[in-house]
């Protein structure tokens, strides 16, 4: 079986299909989705799509495109929810994410930004959550920032940057994670960080709806599409594709403390 750890099923191109697109998914032995919020009311409906369907997870999380929104009474309402699942019984929320910075779009100010990433690595501290980071153009802040605040669990999603930075990612045994940029033949740089990668640290995504493989590029990506990535990281770092399948399945699960299923 495979994991997509990064979609969005709650984005507007997936409106009335998340149903199909999980029976698609779940044909190819994509069995688990952990769906990722980026702002609070995102976060939300994402864990209503994890209530409602068995084998998808919710993250909560404010991405930095929309930290303008941040109110300092969102970690109450995020931990008001995580206190359901446990009362439940049930992990509802796997996550904190995806929260980072990011420099590329710019969409809120560089403080405003930095402020409400270390508000939430925080809080997912308190909680005892992983937090599944995005980081563009903007590495060298976010690695300082996430050292500084001595996080362990970390995820860096749809890793973009080169092995110099991977291996200073790896040294402090967070993950880095891969999507259908992987698959794009001129990414040499991106090829090389997948091929070095130790075993235990990474996981696969398809961040859809956004960044297609290859393979079916021009159409809207879905998460039944990991197993492409699954495929070229195989080729990549000269496994079989099983081995991929079962290592970075056991990656995430042990990560996001998923149920196993067979
Ligand atoms: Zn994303």
């Amino acid at each position: 079986m495979l994991i997509d750890t990064h979609c969005h099923l709650t984005f507007k191109d997936f409106d009335g299909k998340v149903s199909e697109i999980i029976e698609r998914a779940e044909k190819v032995g994509v069995l688990q989705l952990v769906s990722v919020g980026v702002n609070l009311e995102d976060s939300l409906k994402n864990l209503k799509l994890a209530e409602r369907f068995e084998g998808v997870f919710a993250t909560f999380g404010v991405h930095p495109s929309d930290a303008s929104t941040w109110e300092d009474g969102f970690l109450d309402v995020f931990l008001e929810k995580i206190r359901e699942g446990w009362d439940k019984r049930e992990k509802n929320v796997v996550a904190i994410g995806e929260i980072g910075l990011d420099y590329y779009h710019m969409r809120a100010p560089k403080e405003k930004q930095i402020e409400v990433f270390r508000k939430q690595l925080q809080f997912a501290k308190k909680v005892q959550l992983p937090v599944v980071v995005h980081s563009r153009d903007a590495f060298e802040d976010v690695f300082a920032i996430l050292e500084e605040e001595a996080m362990e669990s970390v995820v860096f999603h749809c890793f973009a940057e080169g092995r110099k930075e991977a291996e200073k990612v790896w040294a402090n045994e967070w993950h880095t994670s891969f999507t259908g940029t992987v698959t794009f033949e001129k990414n040499e740089d991106l090829h090389e960080v997948a091929m070095l990668c130790p075993d235990e640290l990474y996981f696969l995504e398809t961040d859809s709806p956004f960044l297609t493989p290859q393979k079916y590029r021009g159409q809207r990506n879905e998460p039944a599409y990991v197993i492409e990535v699954a495929k070229v990281m195989a080729e990549l770092r000269g496994q079989s594709l099983e081995q991929v399948e079962w290592q970075s399945t056991k990656n995430a699960q042990s990560f996001f403390g998923l149920p196993r299923v067979e």
